[in-house]
């Protein structure tokens, strides 16, 4: 029942979790009514990808990555890439990820954190897919790990973009796209402000559901139906309608991730 006529691809959403488990279909119907035609599922560890695998919706695409989020990397990271590169390498995985850093919930493992997003990044480019980041209270590191990894192959999203202007700048230097998500709608966050000044040809939409709801769904569980509230505070940010919001937004994400 595709009764819009704006199409929207959520680029990150962990749409296989259990959180949905008890309305998935209606949440489904309701992203699909909204437009939403592509659903990039990032993994948290490899057990996501069986979650992953139970999915479908006569009018939604879901598309899957293989990835250990960085929250999930408690132990030696050395060898991940072996497994990584297997399950990455299959047709129907789109990117790699989501990896990155993340010093907020745990400083414990910063280290093997950094040895796997370094793992991630020489998959990525090895299967010539993206790679998604996740940052939080890490962003110099990261951005310091994806120059030393960036040889000109290494492309990819920092999902839940939340830099400063200067930090903004480094990472599209460094050829990397910004995911928006609910944080640009939050009213004290200041990150409107920020990708105002940022280009629209480099940024993607996503929910990062169930986390992370825009206004005015904000502590609420996200879900893929919610992005257009993403897209219409993008789209006063940029001045334009929000049919051209989704559009661009859209074609960037079929170019990054190759879609046909
Ligand atoms: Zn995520």
């Amino acid at each position: 029942m595709l009764l819009n006529y704006l199409y929207m691809i959520d680029t990150h959403c962990h749409i296989y979790l259990p959180q949905f488990r008890q309305d998935l279909a209606a949440v489904l119907d309701r992203a699909a009514y909204e437009g939403i035609t592509d659903i990039m599922m990032p993994a948290i560890d490899f057990g996501s990808l069986e979650q992953m695998a139970v999915l479908a919706h006569p009018n939604i695409l879901f598309h899957k990555m293989a990835g250990i989020h960085p929250c999930d990397v408690d132990g030696p990271a050395d060898g991940i890439g072996l497994k990584l590169l297997e399950k990455g390498r299959s047709k129907d995985m789109v990117a790699i990820g989501e990896t990155g850093l993340d010093y907020y919930w745990s400083k414990e493992h910063i280290s093997a954190q950094q040895v796997s997003l370094r793992e991630h990044c020489v998959v990525a480019k090895q299967l010539d897919k993206p790679v998604i980041l996740h940052n939080r209270d890490s962003t110099e590191d990261l951005l310091d790990i994806i120059e030393e990894q960036q040889d000109g192959r290494l492309r990819g999203i920092w999902h839940c973009f939340n830099g400063t202007p200067e930090q903004g700048r480094r990472a599209l230097d460094l050829g990397l796209y910004l995911g928006i998500g609910g944080v640009v709608t939050f009213k004290n966050a200041g990150v409107d402000r920020v990708v105002a000044g940022m280009p629209l040809d480099r940024m993607v939409l996503e929910t990062d559901a169930p986390y992370l709801a825009p206004v005015p769904k904000r502590g609420k569980r996200n879900e893929p139906s919610f992005m257009k509230y993403t897209a219409q505070k993008l789209s006063e940010l940029f001045d334009i309608s929000v049919e051209e919001t989704d559009r661009i937004t859209t074609e960037n994400a079929r170019r990054l991730f190759r879609l046909p």
